[in-house]
C-alpha cells in the first residue's frame, strides 16, 4: 500500500538541506506521497528507507518494457485515473496481427507496407511498435519462422500468441532477442507459460474469463517470480471489455490492488467485422485503458488518427509542446534574408516552419521563449510583449547574421509595433500575415 506523506516523512534525513528542490524534508515528502516528487532527487536516503520508499512509491500499475531496438517502448506505469489529474505516461501500444501460416514474400510485402507508416508531427516521429504473429495451426515451426522474418527483417518487436507452449517455446527461441511479449498463460498452462517467461525474462500476457480469474492468475504467476505481466480479462464484446478495463484502473489506482497493478491488452481485431468499426474499438481503447492494442492491419486510414488520437492522450496537459528559443534558418538563408520572429508554441513552431519551407524563400526564423503558448495567447499573457520581443531579437545573435535591420512580427502581435521599435531603435519592424497559410506569399511578394 502506498505510504502517507507522514509516513515518507518518517524515513527522510530530515536535515532540510534544499537539494531535492523544496525548502523541507516534510514538503519533498508529501510531494513523494502524491507522485509530484522522484525518490532519486533526494541523494541523502538511506538504503533501508530507499527499499521501504521505492516499493511504496513504485506506480500502481507496473510500467513493462516490451520490445528491442528503435521501437522498444514502454506500457504502464500510469498512476491517475483521468489524464488531467495529472497526465498519462505510456502511450499505448499498436500492433498489426499476422497468422503463422503467411507466406514469406506475402510478410515480407507487408513489412515493407507496414515500415512506411511513420508520420512526422510537431517534431515526433509517430509510427506503430508491434507485430502480433498468432498460431494458426499449431505448426511450432511456421511459428518460429514467422516469428523470426518479423524480429530479423523489420524494427518491429514482436506478441507471440498461442496458448501451446511447445509452440511458444519455438517462437521464443527464434526471437527471445526481441525481448517478444508472449500471450497467454491461462488457467490451463499458467506453471509451463510462467516456466518459459522466468527463465527467457520476458513479459507475459494473462488470459481469464473475468477480472476475479485474471486476479487468481496474477498471484499465482507473481507467486513465481514473474513482475512483468500484462492483463487480457477476455472480453471480445465492447461494452463489457471496456467495463473491465476501466475497473482494472480503478482497482489498481484507488483500491491499491497489486493483482491487477499491471498494463492490459485489449483485441480490436477480434471485435469488429470491418476496419471502420475496428477503428472506433481501438481509438476507445486508446482513450480508456488499452496499454497494447492489437488491430488486424495497419491501414493508413486508420493507423494516422489513431496515432494523432495517441499523440493527444498521451502528452501532459500540464505542459504545453514547446520548441527550443533560437534562430532557425529555414532554406539556407543569408544576409539579405528576412528575419520572422514567432513564439515556441510547437504547433506555432512546425505550422510557421512548414509554411516557410512550403515558400522555398530563404528565411530566418527566431523562435522566442513564450512558455509554449500561441502567438495570440502569449501576446495577451505577457509572454510576446514588445519589449520582450525587442530585448530577445537584441540577444539572440541574428543581428550578427544579416546585414538589414528588419523583422516580421506575427499579424496577430500587431499592436507590439511600437514597444518593439522602441527597444530597437532603427530597425523596421512588418506586421506579417495573421495566418500562417499566408506566408508563402508575403514573403514572394
Ligand atoms: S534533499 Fe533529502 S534531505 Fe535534503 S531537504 Fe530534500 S528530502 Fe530532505
Amino acid at each position: 500500500m502506498a505510504l502517507t506523506g507522514i509516513q515518507i516523512f518518517k524515513l527522510l534525513p530530515k536535515t532540510n538541506c534544499k537539494e531535492c528542490g523544496v525548502p523541507t524534508c516534510l514538503a519533498f515528502a508529501m510531494n513523494l506521497a502524491s507522485g509530484k516528487a522522484e525518490l532519486d532527487s533526494c541523494p541523502y536516503v538511506s538504503e533501508e528507507a530507499r527499499t521501504q520508499l521505492s516499493e511504496a512509491s513504485a506506480p500502481p500499475i507496473r510500467p513493462i518494457v516490451v520490445g528491442n531496438g528503435v521501437r522498444k517502448a514502454t506500457t504502464g506505469g500510469e498512476t491517475v485515473q483521468y489524464r488531467h489529474e495529472k497526465t498519462f505516461y505510456s502511450p499505448t501500444l499498436l500492433a498489426a496481427l499476422v497468422g503463422s501460416d503467411i507466406a514469406a514474400a506475402d510478410l515480407e510485402a507487408k513489412l515493407k507496407d507496414w515500415n512506411a507508416f511513420q508520420y512526422e508531427r510537431v517534431g515526433l516521429n509517430l509510427r506503430p511498435e508491434l507485430v502480433a504473429v498468432k498460431d494458426a495451426n499449431g505448426n511450432a515451426d511456421a511459428f518460429a519462422a514467422v516469428a523470426k522474418q518479423v524480429a530479423e527483417t523489420s524494427e518491429f518487436n514482436v506478441i507471440l500468441i498461442t496458448e501451446d507452449t511447445d509452440v511458444m517455446k519455438a517462437g521464443v527461441a527464434a526471437c527471445a532477442f526481441k525481448r517478444p511479449l508472449m500471450y497467454a498463460a491461462t488457467e490451463a498452462n499458467a506453471d509451463a507459460m510462467g516456466a518459459i517467461a522466468k527463465e527467457n525474462d520476458l513479459p507475459l500476457a494473462v488470459k481469464a474469463a473475468s477480472i476475479d480469474g485474471l486476479t487468481a492468475l496474477t498471484e499465482k504467476l507473481t507467486g513465481m517470480g514473474l513482475k512483468d505481466l500484462v492483463l487480457d480479462p477476455g472480453s471480445r464484446e465492447p461494452k463489457q471489455s471496456h467495463q473491465d478495463m476501466i475497473a482494472i484502473r480503478r482497482a489498481a489506482l484507488k483500491n491499491g490492488n497489486r493483482a491487477v497493478g499491471f498494463p492490459t491488452i485489449a483485441f480490436p481485431c477480434e471485435m469488429a467485422s470491418n476496419l471502420d468499426v475496428e477503428t472506433m474499438i481501438a481509438a476507445m481503447y486508446i482513450a480508456k485503458y488499452g496499454g497494447i492494442v492489437v488491430l488486424s492491419d495497419f491501414a493508413g486510414e486508420s493507423l494516422f488518427p489513431l496515432l494523432l488520437e495517441r499523440l493527444n492522450i498521451f502528452t501532459d496537459p500540464q505542459r504545453p509542446m514547446t520548441v527550443t528559443e533560437g534562430i532557425y534558418p529555414i532554406n539556407n538563408p543569408d544576409e539579405n534574408s528576412r528575419v520572422l520572429v514567432t513564439t515556441n508554441f510547437a504547433l506555432t513552431y512546425f505550422i510557421v516552419s512548414g509554411e516557410i519551407e512550403a515558400s522555398k524563400v530563404p528565411t530566418w526564423l527566431l523562435i522566442k521563449d513564450s512558455e509554449g503558448l500561441s502567438v495570440l495567447t502569449a501576446w495577451a499573457a505577457g509572454k510576446f510583449a514588445g519589449d520582450d520581443v525587442g530585448m530577445f531579437v537584441k540577444k539572440s545573435g541574428i543581428i550578427d547574421k544579416v546585414k538589414h535591420q528588419e523583422i516580421v512580427i506575427p499579424g496577430y502581435a500587431a499592436a507590439i509595433v511600437g514597444d518593439v521599435e522602441e527597444e530597437l531603435p532603427g530597425w523596421t519592424i512588418t506586421v506579417g500575415p495573421r495566418e500562417a497559410a499566408h506566408i508563402p506569399g508575403f514573403l514572394r511578394a
